[in-house]
């Protein structure tokens, strides 16, 4: 993404507050996974796969509540902020928006600054720039693997794939979508 947005006012420099929430979410986790342990070591079977599957989701998710947690406690584009706009003309914050975006972990609900230039009319979010997410809420690994998988197969079967290997949930929409756009940055490439 080119269009770099500078900071024109002072930063805040970010909180250490969610090391609390990050022990609650550890602790809720692991109580998860016990509990589930305990339910399956229990039985006469031990579906084994089915319970590594539901302890690697609950772990991954760990990872991206964390990570929201933490991005959505840094103030790094909060209130007081002006921004530079690509026009030229400083950008004003308006506020901080929820978005639920999609990473290889999981899930991520991030509130982030939202920052609008009167002269172009145009408005941002700078942490998604920073982050580099896409239009399509998705995190590039998350796009690396769409790539990967709707280059092989139907895009059907690459959303199949994404939630059976990595556990990843798309929808056959955001991998066509993806997969377009993707074919669009590589196309004028091939023909150098
Ligand atoms: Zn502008």
């Amino acid at each position: 993404m080119s269009g770099a947005h500078s900071a024109a006012a002072g930063q805040k420099t970010s909180s250490s507050a969610p090391t609390r929430l990050g022990e609650t979410l550890g602790a809720e986790a692991s109580r998860e996974i016990d509990s589930l342990l305990g339910k399956e070591l229990g039985a006469s079977r031990v579906e084994f796969e089915a319970l590594e599957t539901a302890v690697r989701r609950i772990v991954l998710q760990l990872g991206a509540n964390l990570i929201s947690a933490k991005l959505n406690a840094t103030g790094r584009d909060d209130q007081g902020l002006a921004l530079r706009c690509r026009c030229g003309s400083l950008a004003h914050y308006c506020g901080r928006r929820t978005k639920r975006f999609i990473c290889s972990l999981g899930e991520l609900n991030l509130t982030r600054g939202y920052f609008h230039c009167a002269v172009c009319r145009r408005g941002f979010f700078p942490q998604d720039h920073r982050l580099g997410q896409t239009e399509r809420s998705l995190f590039p690994g998350v796009v690396r693997m769409i790539g990967q998988s709707a280059a092989r197969v139907s895009f059907a079967e690459s959303r199949q794939l994404l939630w059976e290997l990595a556990q990843v949930a798309v929808s056959v929409k955001q991998v066509e979508r993806t997969a377009e756009s993707l074919g669009r940055q590589i196309a004028p490439m091939s023909r150098r």
